[in-house]
């Protein structure tokens, strides 16, 4: 048995008998790959419990599926989706120069109706844009080119940057900003622009949610196993079948004026994953939302105070 197959077999075992319920895995890119002459096999490891008489626990199922040809079908999706969103990056650039370049009259005096035409048009030029962004990212993670650069980070400026990379947004809606430090966590091992993009993502939702005037809250705190950041917002919240559901690829709460692709939260969740940690969150409908992300204490540098 190869030492990846091993390895998964034992890990789906001890959390199936370790009384954790099934193991199921996420998707095609979990599937474990098994070298052979032709190529690589993919197998997709699933275990369920197996109760005795008196519901005891008396062992575990398990099942490698073989989807070798799935995973194939999946790659070539994941790549056509990445050369996609990186040729559409070029012409969207100066697409984008142009409209810049009309609304700023370099060009040209505008009437009204023009300008008015030209600001839609550079509001879509920008979300597609954030498309695009989503879907590189995501192309990156996908293609196992996400190396995590470890670095020691100063917790404010990870906010403060975040934050303002939404200033902007922030004022037109005339929201409240508060930002909840709690003294003696200042520091943490992580890697700079993928935590600012996680945390950028929760925010720019917070804010797209939530109505003018509203609140939005950022705050970092530790607990016994690390750092647990949460961004809250007084929006729309998200409704309980809904609320495992967002961070899946691609999904849209039915109905939600999101102008994104449904890609941000899957991100974010990658890499507060691929650093070890956990993603979530807690709402209530008509109630506001927050989401929150904790990094273990081996990434977390805690300082007593
Ligand atoms: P998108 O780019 O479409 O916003 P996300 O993955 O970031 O994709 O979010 C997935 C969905 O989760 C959104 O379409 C929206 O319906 C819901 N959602 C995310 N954040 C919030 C929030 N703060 N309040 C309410 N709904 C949210």
């Amino acid at each position: 048995m190869s030492p990846d197959l091993r390895e998964v077999v034992e890990r789906a075992r001890l959390h199936v008998l370790s009384g954790k319920g099934a193991y199921v895995v996420k998707g095609f890119e979990d599937a474990v790959p098994v070298d052979v002459p032709d190529g690589p096999f993919y197998f997709l490891p699933r275990a369920w419990p197996v109760y005795g008489v008196n519901s005891t626990l008396v062992g575990a199922t398990l099942i490698l599926q073989d989807v070798t040809r799935l995973r194939r079908f999946d790659d070539l999706k994941n790549d056509l989706v990445a050369t996609v969103a990186h040729e559409f990056g070029t012409p969207l650039t100066s697409l984008r120069m142009a409209i810049h370049l009309c609304l700023e009259q370099v060009v040209g005096p505008l009437t009204e109706k023009q300008a008015e035409l030209l600001t839609s048009g550079r509001e879509d030029c920008e979300r597609l844009q954030g498309i695009v962004d989503d879907l590189l990212n995501l192309a990156s993670i996908q293609a196992g080119r996400f190396e995590l650069q470890i670095r020691t980070l100063v917790i404010d400026e990870i906010i403060q940057k975040a934050i303002s990379a939404s200033r902007s947004m922030i004022e037109q809606k005339k929201l409240q900003l508060k930002i909840l430090r709690l003294p003696g966590v200042e520091t943490i091992e992580a890697d700079a622009d993928r935590i600012g993009l996680a945390l950028n993502n929760l925010i720019g939702n917070a804010i797209r949610h939530t109505s003018e005037g509203g609140v939005v809250e950022v705050g970092v705190a530790a607990n016994r196993s690390g750092l647990r950041f949460e961004v809250k917002d007084s929006g729309e919240g998200v409704p309980p079948e809904f609320q495992k559901k967002v961070f899946d690829k691609f999904f849209r709460v039915p109905g939600s004026k999101s102008g994104g692709a449904g890609l941000g939260l899957s991100i974010a969740r990658e890499i507060i994953e691929a650093h070890g940690g956990e993603m979530g969150v807690e709402s209530r409908p008509g109630e506001g939302s927050t989401f929150w992300f904790s990094l273990p204490t081996t990434r977390a540098r805690v300082q007593s105070s």
